[in-house]
């Protein structure tokens, strides 16, 4: 009675061996109802259009029914949590169910999170509440749709089924997934617990599957060490330009493959505060927006920790990790650069980026619409419209003023196309999350899809601005998220 997507399944992390999982079905979640699907997802995977139009659909993404041709399992793993080594973690809520081979021959895992108890849940239930699965799905999409790397969701089903948290909630999963879900935390895992031949396995399944060109390399695990770096140094600089807060940085909600990744307590800035704290059981900012640069080196650090035993010398592992001083400002350079409209960094545009945040962080001026209104007066709109959006008026127009002959100052001028391109119009911000979570608790999920069809097109001026691309409303800024989801 197993239900049958007609894809090919090939579980390559199943094969790794028991010393990475422990096989678990996921438990049933009573009388299930969808909540959301993304299309786009489903079109990626290959799958029919109808292919959830059934009742053994439904049970089959709500965990109520085997998938043919899956494996299912949670898998171990460790990690730092908020500086602190925290021992063994592991899939306490996911469940992975395999690998299905894509429309385009790539191949990707499908998890099932909030698919209930399994070894590695400790005190928790196994669950996830309706309105963190909803925050999820919509985030991981958005942040496709922004370019950003990150996994991503297919689909969330609910149940009235209680959920204990600060108060009863019910439960939902959110069906997931990703080229892997392999996190800083799985090396962790076999290195402090001495499985050399384990870590050496994990790192060569990671190696030969999505970092061939580290095989042939003199040092291969030095060689990863220095790509993770890499990507990790990408990522962090999509998020600082865009203005993401993850939340919880702990090792383990790092990918591996420099995926966006766990979406808990994340937040998108509305106002410009460089210090500003996400997670609201974060007391000692350690993930404030500001410092998550840094965080990621510190993971990082830890992660070559984990790698020693196979790189060998410390200083190989420190030289694998040094670029990331270079790559990340680069990358942020290149980033803010762009927003501004301009191809290129240089000294003269940095101190300008530099001026306005400073100048932004002052007023907290709404980031997102600073960025898209500047973008627009570049297509030709009035720059009143940015001016607009400060206090200090003279000080930003002094600044703008910069831009009257660009080729002059800064060797370049900007371009609008450029500048649309990478200042989205539309951000998940918390206020409209909160929204779609509120009429979902009264069993309207319509917002849902109609967030996800806006987000799935952010650099476009939707016809009901105010709506999806206003200002947060004053009740956004006492929305208080935790750790608890
Ligand atoms: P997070 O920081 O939310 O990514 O989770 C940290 C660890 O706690 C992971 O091992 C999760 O699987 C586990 N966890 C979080 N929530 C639950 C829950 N409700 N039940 C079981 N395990 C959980
Ligand atoms: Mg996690
Ligand atoms: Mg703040």
């Amino acid at each position: 009675q197993a239900f049958d997507l007609g894809k090919v399944w090939n579980n390559r992390f199943f094969g790794l061996g028991s010393a990475f999982f422990t096989a678990r079905a996921p438990t049933a979640l009573r009388d299930p109802y969808w909540v959301a699907r993304s299309q786009s997802m489903a079109r990626e995977l290959g799958l029919q259009d109808n292919w959830w139009q059934s009742q053994e659909a439904l049970e089959a993404f709500s965990g109520n029914r085997p998938l043919a041709g899956s494996q299912p399992l949670a898998s171990v793993y460790s990690g730092h949590q908020f500086g602190v080594w925290a021992g063994q973690l592991g899939d306490g809520r996911a469940i992975l169910l395999g690998e299905l081979e894509t429309r385009d021959g790539q191949s990707l895992e499908l998890q099932l999170k909030g698919s209930g108890l399994t070894p590695y849940s400790r005190m928790g239930d196994g669950r996830a509440v309706l309105r963190s699965s909803i925050r999820e799905f919509l985030c991981s999409e958005a942040m496709h749709a922004l370019g950003i790397p990150t996994t991503r969701a297919l689909c969330i089903t609910g149940s009235d089924q209680p959920i204990r948290r600060e108060t009863i909630e019910t439960a939902a999963v959110v069906a997931r997934t990703a080229p892997s879900f392999i996190r800083f935390g799985h090396f962790e895992h076999f290195s402090h617990n001495q499985q050399h031949d384990d870590l050496q396995k994990l790192t060569d399944y990671v190696i030969d599957r999505f970092y061939p060109e580290c095989r042939d390399a003199a040092n291969p695990a030095a060689a990863l060490l220095a790509a993770v770096t890499h990507r990790t140094a990408k990522l962090m600089a999509d998020w600082q330009a865009v203005g993401f807060c993850h939340g919880v940085m702990n090792t383990d909600n790092m990918s591996i493959l420099g995926l966006t990744v766990d979406y808990g307590p994340f937040q998108f800035l509305d106002g410009f505060d460089p210090d500003h704290i996400p997670n609201h059981s974060d007391t000692s900012g350690r993930y404030s927006y500001k410092r998550q640069p840094q965080v990621a080196y510190w993971n990082l650090f830890a992660l070559g920790q984990a790698l020693l035993p196979l790189i060998g010398e410390p200083d190989d592992a420190m030289a694998a990790l040094e670029p990331y001083k270079s790559l990340f400002p680069a990358a942020l350079d290149r980033r803010m650069a762009a927003k501004l409209g301009f191809a290129d960094s240089s000294e003269g545009v940095k101190t300008l980026v530099n001026d306005l945040l400073a100048l932004m962080a002052s007023e907290r001026t709404d980031y997102p619409i600073f960025w898209r209104r500047w973008a627009q007066h570049l297509d030709g709109a009035p720059a009143d419209m940015v001016l607009d959006l400060f206090h200090d008026r003279p000080a930003a127009n002094t600044l703008l003023q910069q831009l009257q002959d660009p080729d002059q100052k800064f060797g370049q001028s900007p371009s609008a196309a450029l500048a649309l391109q990478s200042n989205p119009s539309v951000i998940l911000r918390n206020h409209l999350a909160e929204q779609a979570i509120a009429l979902a608790n009264q069993k309207d999920f319509s917002m849902i899809q109609q967030l996800l069809d806006v987000l799935e097109n952010p650099f476009e001026d939707h016809p009901d601005h105010a709506t999806w691309s206003g200002f947060p409303p004053d009740w956004a800024s006492s929305i208080q998220i935790s750790c608890s989801s």
